[in-house]
């Protein structure tokens, strides 16, 4: 896959109305997963890494191993994107590794630290020919209570985005529109009007967090409302865990370590394809 930036892919999904599905990995096997998923649909794909994985491996491992995918894979574009980068080392580390690109999140300061923060950031990626996503409002995790998670105060206002926009320079932006991390427990109120409005105003690709547990017709709606980049995390967890306790049951206990891992990546590869295909960047690439 030639390894791209996220304003490669995302301005193609902004105008032919589709989402690029921006999939969250924790390991080399997650990591080809998700790139054989994007392969064999001919997509592009957005490969994204949370900060505890980063400490992990290192950001120079993982942007080792997406260049390598990136050569095994020539025909789809691949991103390598930090997800929610809190601390500016970390961004800068990303940045240095030669990713594809980076959030930085700072939306859980006042909005004039969360631009100049951006801004920064902004400066130093652009300089490198990386791209930046930033977020505006709270995009809270499923655990806090539903009426401060869809509260209007925490919600991306159309004034403040239109600031932060102009002021940092972003590429792209998750605006809070009601959607939250982890496994939704109710039903999620989804303001895709505000979403909408935001995305013209701007005219940047509107980037939807808390993917996991929307329906097909949630994820429709969201496109048709301008979203162009979508998260799934928790979904991709699941399917690994799940495959892995599936496995761990079978009679008699199998201790053949390339069947359970191949097992566990078969899982997360067709459920990838599934979320591919709703989001439309099927045959994209
Ligand atoms: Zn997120």
């Amino acid at each position: 896959m030639p390894y791209v930036t996220m304003k490669d892919v995302l301005a193609k999904a902004k105008k032919e109305k589709y989402a690029v599905g921006a999939f969250d990995i924790f390991d080399q096997l997650s990591m080809k997963a998700v790139v054989e998923a994007a392969a064999e649909t001919k997509s592009p794909v957005i490969i994204q890494v949370l900060p505890p994985v980063v400490d992990y491996f290192g950001a120079r491992t993982l942007a080792g191993w997406a260049h390598l995918l990136a050569d095994e894979y020539p025909l789809v574009p691949m991103v390598l994107h930090l997800d929610h980068g809190r601390k500016i080392e970390m961004v800068y580390q990303c940045i240095d590794a030669k990713w594809g690109s980076v959030m930085m999140d700072a939306s859980d300061r006042p909005l004039d630290e969360n631009i100049s923060v951006t801004q920064e950031v902004v400066e130093k990626a652009h300089a490198a020919g990386i791209t930046v996503e930033g977020e505006i409002g709270c995009i809270f995790s499923v655990d806090e209570k539903k009426e401060v998670r869809e509260k209007e105060d925490n919600l991306a206002s159309v004034p403040s985005c239109i600031r932060y926009f102009k002021e940092t320079g972003i590429d792209a932006l998750a605006p809070a529109i009601g959607t939250a991390h982890g496994l939704y427990k109710d039903v999620p109120k989804i303001d895709y009007r505000r979403l909408e409005e935001i995305g013209k105003t701007v005219d940047l690709p509107m980037v939807i967090h808390g993917g996991t547990g929307l329906t097909d017709q949630d994820f429709r709606t969201l496109v048709k409302s301008g979203a162009a980049k979508i998260n799934i995390w928790t979904q991709i967890c699941i399917e690994f865990c799940d495959a892995m306790r599936g496995f761990a049951k079978t009679d008699p206990p199998s201790s053949d370590a390339i069947a359970f891992t191949r097992f566990a990546a078969e899982r997360i590869k067709k459920r990838t394809i599934e979320f591919i295909r709703v989001f439309g960047s099927e045959g994209k690439a």
